[in-house]
């Protein structure tokens, strides 16, 4: 099927980033596009929105501060031992890739299974890596969630205290997490508006669900909550983020 075309103002977003962060505009014109395509209910659709996401962040975000401002680099992952929720779409679009790599089903399957019942924030003390890290590197590096692009920290000390127990945060920069912000709430808006299951799911359990069974994907578009026994419950739409959410959606839903 043909997808709708992008308005000016995404087409400009996908070539040149937000780095300081969406304006009104930008935001209502991406979140009512996104929402457009993931009406389609179509691996099509839905992978160019989840792809979509990925270019706006990563031209968004590189420039937002100097170079060198984080530490993250290659072959640093302590990050991949914590708890990853992704959207189904973003799952949708990993499964697509990771089927041509059959052998990683059951590395997924072996994390899910020990994690069940398991709190995300008890997740660290596990010391238990994402099934997806691979010789020390994130296998699936372009098609990594947003939440995982999205994860930068100032010092790699943060990372290792709060990954043994300590009681560091993770400290990032203002205007970075401000820009990364509205792009991930531009995608939790689309797909709230889309009619669809806006909740964040454990990354190795659905994934592992997915390698299995590619029809879910099916069976997800038509409102089945397949993915319940993953759904991690930290998609909080309340409080300060509910009536920016709100607008949002209403926004991108009424006819032009
Ligand atoms: S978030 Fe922390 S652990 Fe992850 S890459 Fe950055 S510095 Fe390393
Ligand atoms: S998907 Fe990649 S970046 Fe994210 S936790 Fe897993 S290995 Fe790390």
């Amino acid at each position: 099927m043909s997808l709708p075309k992008p308005p000016i103002t995404v087409q400009e977003l996908v070539a040149r980033g937000a780095p300081q962060g969406m304006d009104e505009a930008q935001l209502v014109a991406v979140t009512r596009y996104w929402r457009q395509l993931l009406e389609t209910r179509t691996p099509e659709g839905n992978d160019h929105v989840v792809g979509m996401v990925g270019n706006i962040a990563q031209r968004s975000l590189a420039n937002v501060v100097p170079p060198g401002t984080f530490a993250c680099k290659r072959g640093c992952f302590h990050c991949c031992h914590w708890h990853v929720g992704l959207f189904a779409p973003e799952a949708f679009r990993i499964a697509r890739q990771l089927r041509k790599t059959p052998k990683v089903r059951d590395a997924l399957a072996g994390v899910a299974a020990q994690i069940v019942g398991v709190k995300p924030f008890d997740r660290p003390a596990m010391r238990l890596p994402c099934a997806l890290l691979v010789k020390g590197a994130c296998s699936i590096h372009p098609f990594r969630p947003h939440s995982c692009r999205a994860f930068m920290s100032i010092d790699v000390a943060d990372c290792i205290d709060s990954l043994i127990g300590g009681p560091r945060q993770i400290r990032s920069v203002e205007v970075y997490d401000r820009a990364e912000g509205r792009i991930g709430l531009a995608f939790l808006a689309a797909v709230t508006a889309a009619g669809l299951f806006a909740r964040s799911y454990e990354i190795n359990g659905i994934l592992a669900m997915l390698l299995d069974d590619p029809g879910l994907e099916a069976r997800w578009y038509a409102g089945e909550d397949v993915f319940a026994a993953h759904d991690d419950g930290l998609t909080d739409t309340r409080g300060a983020i509910a009536e920016t959410l709100s607008d949002l959606v209403f926004l991108a839903t009424r006819p032009l």
